[in-house]
């Protein structure tokens, strides 16, 4: 009968859009993750391993302080961590280290394992990026083609590039309080800048994607990645839930800008 076949189109109509949180799980490659040596006491590379599977996180871009907890990771799955080099042997190398040459040859030094996709992350800001330090360790990244992952202002963003434009850097927590508008004029501006979220909640309130935002992540949807930041040790009893939160604005963009986000540009940057 003519009028049923008229109706089955118009159920089909009605039940295949898939509601927003029945979609399966974004998966994520998370840029900025910390196993340093407070960790190792209370988490195991395998328990660090389990938190990541519940978390529906892929993979990784992992740094430490010291540099041993990185490698402990990667031995136990180096298809899945992406190592990045800390400049940091102990916290306290932490507020000196841009102008201290002991460690400029700790970098070259453990470099030469040549599994490390970036330096970084370290803190650097505005007025300390003119040393010989800096200038070598660009230098360095530049030859051996490796991110600087970067926790800065947007001032020392622009001193970075301007003392080698050819860097590449990966910019941790976009600037922390830059706000939407900022990060796309620096996005705009140097086409080797990628921003990373983590530790940011700012993106959504009460579960809604910020319009200021919305905007960004669809002008730039090549150039921004989640992290979650596992600075402390509690971060990591967090982190499948601060990851739930990020997936539930992300679910408001476009499938495939929210996937580039969530692990496509990662993989395409830091991936094996
Ligand atoms: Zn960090």
């Amino acid at each position: 009968m003519p009028g049923r076949w008229l109706a089955l189109p118009l159920v089909f109509l009605l039940l295949s859009p898939i509601p927003a949180h029945t979609q399966q799980a974004l998966p994520i490659f998370d840029t900025h993750i910390h196993y340093s040596q407070p960790d190792w006491a209370t988490y195991t590379p395998e328990d660090i391993l389990k938190i990541l599977d519940r978390a529906g996180v892929r993979r990784a871009l992992v740094s430490s302080t010291p540099d041993d907890g990185t490698l402990k990771l990667y031995d136990k799955a180096p298809a899945r961590i992406a190592p990045e080099l800390r400049p940091y042997r102990t916290r306290g190398d932490m507020g000196s280290w841009y102008r201290d040459p002991a460690l400029l040859a700790y970098v070259e030094e453990r470099l030469k394992r040549g599994i490390y996709k970036g330096i970084g992350e370290f803190h650097l800001f505005g007025g300390q990026t003119d040393t010989p330090v800096i200038r070598r360790l660009a230098e360095l990244a530049v030859e051996k083609n490796l991110f600087l992952h970067a926790h800065s202002d947007a001032a020392a963003v622009e001193e970075l590039f301007a003392l080698n434009p050819r860097v590449k850097i990966l910019w941790a927590h976009a600037g922390m309080t830059s706000d939407p508008g900022s990060i796309g004029t620096l996005l705009d501006r140097y086409p080797n800048l990628w921003a990373e979220l983590a530790i940011r909640t700012d993106m959504a309130s009460g579960g809604t994607l910020d319009p200021a935002w919305r905007a960004l992540f669809l002008r730039h949807p090549d150039r921004i990645m989640l992290g979650t930041d596992t600075w402390t040790t509690s971060r990591w009893e967090a982190l499948p839930a601060y990851l739930e939160e990020m997936r539930a604005w992300l679910r408001q963009l476009p499938r495939e800008v929210a996937e580039k986000i969530a692990f496509r540009n990662a993989e395409r940057l830091f991936g094996p």
